[in-house]
């Protein structure tokens, strides 16, 4: 059974970055196709245009992405609702094979607030089924739907044998979560590198369409301040999102300017959630 106590945290003793490095950089991607658009209405699977953008991730938004990344030979997090891994085998399987980690993401993108703790835990196991009928393995990171995190989720997470989250916000440098079941690892996020306060423009909700030149400085700033304080720069985006034409240029320019240096680690959610776990 689970309670409603807000999980203790604990900073990581000692810590530093492997091999010299000051900051690490994890670039993720919800590919949330249609189960957002499901999940906030079931209605709006009649809606064609709101059909076609969320499809769009799947179309255009993973290959070019994948390919961009392929360029940049550098590895990334895909989190995948289970519906999308169950609707959409092939184009998940070439995320796994082309060497990036699958992470869960609920399974119609739930949002768990609104949902029992026993829906919550049904949902999980069907998502990680979904993804494993995939990879042949099973997931160890999990990112929120609509950043919707019950304060007994971590411990639902952990007894599933997840290795960290990847939605709160309390650092800028990954913490341990106590829970019944052990430490879960959380490799935080903040907003302010979720593409959703930048280009959420879908046909059934939200209107931000900012310039890419816009998220590229919102991003390069905030990635220059966590470098000198030494922290983690999670990137969040959607592949109907950033792997539009524009965008892909925008994030190719952002790399660049993280490359500069040669102290900052890009790794996957579990790979940073590993190194961590020794801390
Ligand atoms: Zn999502």
């Amino acid at each position: 059974m689970y309670n409603n106590e807000i999980p203790k945290t604990k900073q990581l003793k000692e810590f530093q970055w492997p091999n010299g490095s000051r900051c690490a950089v994890a670039l993720t991607w919800h590919v949330d196709a249609e189960s957002g658009i499901i999940a906030d209405n079931p209605e709006n699977m009649k809606h064609l245009a709101a059909v076609s953008e969320a499809r769009s991730a799947i179309t255009i938004g993973v290959p070019n992405v994948l390919e961009e990344l392929d360029k940049q030979d550098l590895k990334a997090t895909f989190f995948v609702p289970g519906a999308v891994a169950d609707w959409y085998p092939e184009t998940v399987k070439s995320i796994h094979f082309a060497g990036h980690e699958i992470g869960h993401h609920g399974y119609m993108h739930e949002n768990v607030l609104k949902i029992s703790e026993e829906e919550e835990e049904k949902i999980l196991i069907k998502g990680m089924k979904s993804i494993e009928n995939i990879t042949g393995e099973k997931t160890k990171g999990w990112a929120a739907p609509f950043w919707g995190v019950k304060t007994s989720t971590p411990a639902l997470l952990k007894k599933h044998g997840f290795l960290y989250d990847n939605s709160l916000m309390q650092d800028y440098r990954p913490y341990r979560l106590e829970t019944v079941h052990g430490d879960l690892m959380e490799i935080p996020i903040s907003l302010i590198g979720d593409d959703s306060q930048q280009f959420l423009f879908f046909p059934v909700f939200g209107s931000v369409m900012n310039t890419a030149q816009h998220a590229y400085e919102t991003w390069t700033e905030e990635f220059d301040g966590i470098r000198e304080m030494q922290g983690l720069f999670t990137l969040i985006q959607h592949p109907n999102v950033t792997g539009r034409p524009g965008k892909i240029q925008m994030l190719r320019k952002l790399i660049a300017h993280m490359k500069q240096y040669d102290d900052v680690w890009f790794a996957t959610g579990k790979e940073i959630a590993e190194y961590c776990m020794k801390f």
